[in-house]
Parts: C-alpha cells; structure tokens; sequence
C-alpha cells in the first residue's frame, strides 16, 4: 500500500488531474466526506487528508511514503530529511514581503507578522536587518493596519487580498510551487512502486 498526503482546497485540486493519469482518482469527494483516508480506484494507493503544514511530518515520519506540498510549508518545516523528487508546478505563487501602500521603506529594527516564522528569520538575518518575528496563525494582512507589524511575509497569488487591505507587495522572497515529496526509507522499501509513479508523474508534467 502507498500513502500520499495532501491538503485540501488548491493543491488537491491541482494535483487531481496529475494523479488521475497515474491512474489515482479518489473514490470519495474530500470537499463532501468527512473522511480522511480516501480510497482511490488504485486499490495499492491511498490518500490521507491533512493540514498543508503537517504533510512533512506525516512523510517525515513515514506515516505517508509521499506527500504533496508547497515550497513555503518545505522551507518553514525544513526538509533535509525528506527526498523532493519532482516539481510539480502546481498552485504556483509568491512569498512575499508586503507593507501598507504608505509605509516608508524597510530601516532600522522592524517588526515582521507572519507564519513562516522560520523563513522570515533567514530573510531578515541575510539582508542584515533586525526583525523582530511575530507569529500569527491567519489574517497576516491586519497586523500592519492595526500597528502589530511595519510589514508583513505572506504567500501572494493575485494580489488582490493586499490591495483590498491597503497593503502592496515589497520583496520576492521565492517563487512557489508544490513539490512531490518520498520518505527515506519508503524510498528504498517500496522503491519500485514510488518510482514507477514518480515516472508516471514525470511523463505527465512533461507533456503539459
Ligand atoms: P491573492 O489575493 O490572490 O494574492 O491570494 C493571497 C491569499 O491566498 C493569501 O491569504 C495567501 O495566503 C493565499 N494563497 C495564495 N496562493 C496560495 C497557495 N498557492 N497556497 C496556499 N495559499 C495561497
């Protein structure tokens, strides 16, 4: 049996069609079922439904052999003890820096909201400036409004959540896209099923 862990909303709806042509289509509809191990009509291939941000941990642990995971959540978790075979180049968008429309440019020691704690440290540490991290779970786009942060680090698609707040987007941080990603062991102990899929998965994207 192959477990894959994915998230709900954007990157299990872009991951769909990629699993579909390895032949992986869930029997159950995660939107309507509360279930969270799904079925699929590859009777050796399940899927477990989870939070984006516990995916590494599932694969991490072997809990899943493979997962389905944005870049962001990668770099927050740290992902040295994951392999990440393929790009998948789904739910594509961008970590960015982002600050009201009035703010005067990054100086001195600034305050910084956002959930990637990890990732916002790094960034602020290489450019030489000090930033003291708040971290919040959601709503990263109030915190400038209400005077917690000058600016904020948050995943932008369309740029339409800052604009609707007052804030515009600074600095690219990194483009982001999901990755596949494989256990360790899993890799060697169900080598041949994962690569045959990782393949089949190569063969897809190369043809989009
Ligand atoms: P947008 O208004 O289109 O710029 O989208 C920004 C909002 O959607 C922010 O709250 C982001 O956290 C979220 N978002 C955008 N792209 C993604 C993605 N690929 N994965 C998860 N959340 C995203």
């Amino acid at each position: 049996m192959l477990t894959i862990a994915v998230s709900k909303g954007r990157i299990y709806e872009e991951a769909l069609p990629l699993l579909a042509e390895a032949g992986i289509t869930p029997i159950d509809d995660p939107q309507k079922s509360r279930k969270l191990i799904l079925e699929t009509t590859r009777p050796d291939v399940q899927l477990v439904i989870i939070r984006a941000t516990d995916v590494p941990t599932f694969v991490e642990y072997g809990a899943a052999d493979l997962g389905i995971a944005g870049k962001d959540v990668l770099m927050e978790h740290g992902a040295e003890s994951l392999y990440e075979p393929l790009d998948l180049g789904i739910a594509g968008c961008r970590l960015m820096t982002a600050a009201r429309v009035d703010a005067p440019p990054i100086a001195g020691r600034i305050r910084v909201a956002t959930k990637y704690v990890n990732i916002a440290q790094r960034y602020f540490a290489d450019l030489g400036i000090q930033a003291e991290i708040i971290k919040l779970y959601g709503s990263m786009e109030l915190a400038p409004l209400v005077g917690l942060a000058d600016c904020i680090v948050d995943l932008v698609d369309t740029g339409n959540t800052l604009k609707a707040n007052g804030l515009e987007p600074r600095e690219l941080i990194t483009n982001i896209t999901s990755r596949l990603v494989v256990n360790k062991a899993a890799m060697k102990m169900k080598h041949q099923a994962i690569q045959a899929l990782i393949d089949q998965l190569e063969i897809t994207l190369a043809k989009r």
